[in-house]
């Protein structure tokens, strides 16, 4: 195993709670941290319902495999105790700036000396967050995706303060953890998954909402042109139409006119509906309920 041995997670939300099973699940001992004693009590609810998960939808686990992990979890609610025996910290926290930056602050002097520090945060540059950790050279962004067990990319990217021992390290750390590696050489807003992505379903949008074409017609076009399983707006369904109108409007009130009308038009003909994409059962397509 690598020098990380000890794991810290601090938030236990949606992702935080994904990382924290899927490290226990490898084997290493994890620290949950969470703000209070009864999101405490909910993490719990949420790594048991996540032990069920895997036993379903990963071939070949076993109960006893999904228990071990969970005994390899212990959870607090103090963070000096999360933070004080720690190789690595995994910050999970809500994606506001000025409360990652206050987080870090207090954990550069609670931490060990030699942890390493690394941020989840989907759209945060780590080097906003790198000045309030004080130890830039072990700051590193370290990235999963929602559903971690299947979809295992590990976006990898460091500030140029970043050492090559950290970035190292947490490249091993992510191999054992089961994840792929998916290392940048510089900073990059998206990393590399949504510097595709979202460029894909802005043009792919873009001729629905500018009136040249429907989903199904761009959706067939991509699929057999590119030997895709998935279409634009299939993807669009399975990311959530909740999140992709947010991440457009915000371009829309940036001064582009194209995601305005855009976002306006996923508002009116989708969100207004109750159409949310695959977790409501219908977005721009429509879906069996899920059990
Ligand atoms: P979430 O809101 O589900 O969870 C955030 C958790 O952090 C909550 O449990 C909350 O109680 C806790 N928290 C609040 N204040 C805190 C503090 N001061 N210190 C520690 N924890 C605190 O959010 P999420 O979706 O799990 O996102 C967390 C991070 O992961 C964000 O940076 C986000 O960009 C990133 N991320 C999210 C996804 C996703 O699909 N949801 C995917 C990749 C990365």
């Amino acid at each position: 195993m690598s020098s990380i041995n000890q794991v810290t997670v601090l938030g236990t939300g949606i992702l935080g709670a994904q990382i924290i099973f899927q490290t226990a699940f490898k084997g290493f001992h994890v620290t949950a941290y969470d703000i209070s004693d009864d999101l405490i009590t909910q993490a719990k609810q949420s790594f048991s319902h996540l032990a069920e998960v895997y036993l379903k939808e990963l071939p070949g686990t076993t109960r006893a495999a999904t228990q071990a992990a969970l005994d390899r979890i212990s959870t607090t609610s103090d963070l000096s105790q999360a933070c004080k025996e720690a190789d690595l910290i995994i910050e999970a926290a809500p994606e506001i700036i000025e409360l990652k930056q206050k987080l870090y602050a207090q954990i550069a002097s609670l931490a060990p000396e030699h942890a390493i520090l690394a941020t989840n945060s989907s759209t945060l540059l780590p080097s906003t967050l790198a000045p309030s950790t004080g130890r830039q050279d072990r700051f590193i962004a370290l990235h999963f995706a929602n559903t971690i067990w299947i979809h295992n990319t590990a976006e990898i990217m460091g500030t140029d303060q970043t050492s090559r021992q950290t970035k190292d390290k947490v490249i091993e750390f992510a191999k054992n953890i089961g994840m792929v590696p998916i290392v940048l050489n510089k900073e990059k807003s998206g990393y590399v998954l949504n510097s595709l992505l979202i460029p894909l379903l802005n043009a792919a949008g873009f001729l629905v909402s500018e009136g040249y074409a429907d989903p199904e017609t761009v959706d067939k076009t991509w699929k057999i042109a590119t030997d895709s399983p998935l279409g634009p707006f299939e993807i669009y369904d399975v990311v959530g139409l909740k999140t992709a109108y947010n991440i457009i409007a915000t371009a829309g009130k940036a001064g582009d006119e194209k995601s305005a009308r855009l976002s306006q038009y996923i508002k009116e003909n989708y969100l207004d509906k109750g159409k949310f994409g695959i977790a409501s059962g219908e977005g721009f397509y429509k879906y069996p309920r899920q059990s």
